[in-house]
C-alpha cells in the first residue's frame, strides 16, 4: 500500500522516503556531554554542510549516524530502516550485528587522514571492500572501481602506493574508494582539512562533481564557500546542539545567531 504522499513522489519519478533521518541523538563521553539532541533529514540528492568550532560534536556526530560511536540515546533511521538499539546499562547498544555493517556499508565514511591501507596499491585499496564485504567478483570491483578513480582524476595511479601520491590524490582515492560500496549517503568529515593550501581545490573540485551528480552529502567543513556554493542545507552546530540551520543563504548570509556570527567572521 503506497500512501497519498509516496504515491505523489512515485509519480514525479522521486522516492520520498528520507537517505537519512537523525532524531533527538545525545551522546557523552563520562562527564562531558558532546551531543544535546541533535536532529536532522537528508532526503535522496541533499548536500548538508555541518559547520562548528573545534569540539562542537561535528565528528561525534557523524560517528554516532554511522556507529562508530553508539548514541546514548536518540534514533537512526536510514532509507526508512531504523537501526535498532536496546538499552543496556542505561546506554545503548546496536541490536542487531549484521544490520549495523549493513548500515555502515551504507553510508560511506571519507575521513580528514585519508585512512587508506598503506600496504595497497590504489586500486587494491578501492576493491578491497567491495570484494570482501559486498561479495563482488573481483573482475566486476576492477571495472567498478577504474571508473570511480576516471571520476576523482587518479586513475593513472592505480598501481600507486598511498605513500607515493600527493594528499590530495590520496584524499580522491579515498573518495573513489567510499563511492565504490555505492552508498545511500556519503559522510566528509573535514576532507581537506589535512591538506596543504595548494591541494584542496581538487578535492573540493571533485566533491562538487559528486553534488551536481546527485549524491547525497553530509559533508563537515570549514570551508565556507563550498558551503555556500554547493550545499543545499548548512547547520551550524555549538557545543553539541544544532544553534542555527537553513540555506546557506540564510545561515552564510544573515545568520540569527550570534555565536554564528562571530564563528563565521573568524573563518574568512
Ligand atoms: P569536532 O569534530 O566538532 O571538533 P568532536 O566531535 O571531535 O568535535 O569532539 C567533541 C568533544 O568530544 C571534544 O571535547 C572531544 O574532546 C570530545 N571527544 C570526542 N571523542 C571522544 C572520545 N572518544 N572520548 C572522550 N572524549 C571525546
Ligand atoms: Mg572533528
Amino acid at each position: 500500500m503506497q500512501s497519498g504522499i509516496e504515491a505523489v513522489g512515485a509519480v514525479r519519478g522521486r522516492d520520498t522516503t528520507p537517505a537519512l533521518v537523525v532524531d533527538n541523538l545525545h551522546k557523552r563521553f563520562g562527564e562531558l556531554e558532546v551531543l544535546k539532541g541533535v536532529s536532522l533529514t537528508a532526503y535522496d540528492h541533499d548536500v548538508i554542510a555541518i559547520l562548528g568550532s573545534s569540539g562542537s560534536g561535528k565528528s561525534t556526530l557523524l560517528r554516532c549516524i554511522n556507529l562508530l560511536e553508539v548514541p546514548d540515546s536518540g534514533k537512526v533511521t536510514v532509507k526508512g530502516e531504523l537501526i535498532g538499539m536496546r538499552e543496556r546499562r542505561g546506554t545503548l547498544e546496536p541490536t542487531d550485528r549484521k544490520q549495523v555493517e549493513r548500515i555502515r556499508r551504507s553510508l560511506s565514511m571519507v575521513f580528514q587522514q585519508f585512512n587508506l591501507w598503506a600496504h595497497m596499491t590504489v586500486l587494491e585499496n578501492v576493491i578491497e571492500a567491495p570484494i570482501h564485504v559486498l561479495g563482488i567478483p573481483r573482475a566486476e570491483a576492477i571495472e567498478r572501481a577504474e571508473a570511480m578513480l576516471n571520476k576523482v582524476g587518479v586513475a593513472a595511479k592505480r598501481n600507486a602506493y598511498p605513500a607515493e601520491l600527493s594528499g590530495g590524490q590520496q584524499q580522491r582515492v579515498a573518495i573513489a574508494r567510499a563511492l565504490a560500496m555505492e552508498p545511500t549517503a556519503l559522510l566528509f568529515d573535514e576532507p581537506t582539512s589535512a591538506l596543504d593550501p595548494e591541494l584542496v581545490g581538487e578535492v573540493l573540485k571533485v566533491m562538487r562533481v559528486l553534488a551536481d551528480e546527485g549524491r547525497t552529502m553530509l559533508v563537515v567543513t570549514h570551508e565556507i564557500g563550498f558551503a555556500r556554493e554547493v550545499s543545499d542545507r548548512v547547520i551550524f552546530l555549538h557545543q553539541g546542539k544544532i544553534e542555527e540551520e537553513g540555506t546557506p543563504e540564510e545561515v552564510l548570509g544573515n545568520p540569527k545567531s550570534e555565536r554564528c556570527r562571530q564563528f563565521l567572521s573568524s573563518s574568512l
